[in-house]
């Protein structure tokens, strides 16, 4: 088996790395504990009489990328809910003549964000076992009582970095590399990254971190993750 110390050293870029000890487990949160928002905002596109992926765009931006979008502003604390609310219903005129309400898309997801109790549960067996977590997610300033009030954060993530609080998001490797340091430095590839946006993924890997992709079959995401931490 490597170990962390041994592959200090060394500047390959990973993809996935077998044996290695891992040294933390980092999630995401939307999409990962919670059900993905995506169908919702299909959902609410559908009834707006919008093309597949029209309103998913109009409302979230490009997601490979950190831009400008109100979304992007709002998850980097940037600019109110409000405003960003506003700043999308003037692009959903400007673009295609809708009205494109993200109030209207919150009304439309489950009311406890679909948790995944069975990761959860995961988590804190993870916790027993002595693995350090973390929570790194992209996520709202005006939501932090409401996502923090869905699950019991302290008891199962030793750190949490918020985008809205840090002033930068995924997929910018600046915050994965300060989710490492406040770690304790941790090397990039003995950690494990679960996320359900394949930008954010393809960002951790070309760091080094080991990653895990989770789809709409979460089973399938925690079989990733006990094969690399070898459980
Ligand atoms: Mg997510």
């Amino acid at each position: 088996m490597f170990s962390c110390r041994s592959l200090r050293n060394r500047n390959d870029v990973f993809d996935k790395v077998p044996n290695v000890k891992i040294d933390a487990v980092i999630f995401d949160f939307g999409g990962v504990f919670t059900a993905s928002p995506l169908p919702s905002c299909e959902d609410l596109g559908s009834e707006l009489g919008a093309a597949p992926g029209q309103i998913v765009e109009i409302m979230f931006g490009p997601p490979a990328e950190d831009s400008d979008h109100p979304w992007h502003c709002l998850e980097r604390g940037e600019i109110t809910l409000e405003q960003a609310r506003d700043e999308i219903l003037h692009l959903g005129h400007e673009i295609c003549g809708l009205e494109v309400d993200i109030y209207q898309f919150f009304e439309k997801m489950p009311r406890d964000a679909g948790l995944r109790y069975e990761l959860v549960d995961r988590v804190a067996d993870l916790k027993k076992k002595g693995y350090p977590t973390a929570l790194l997610t992209n996520n709202i300033r005006e939501f932090s009582d409401g996502w923090r009030g869905l699950l019991p954060v302290d008891d199962l993530f030793d750190l949490v970095v918020d985008s809205s609080h840090e002033g930068i998001r995924k997929p910018d490797p600046k915050i994965f590399r300060i989710t490492l340091e406040r770690l304790g430095g941790l090397t990039p590839e003995c950690t494990v990254f679960l996320d359900d946006f394949p930008a954010n993924i393809e960002a951790a890997s070309s760091l080094g971190m080991q990653t895990v992709h989770v789809g709409n079959d979460l089973s399938l995401a925690i079989a990733e993750l006990d094969e690399l931490l070898s459980l």
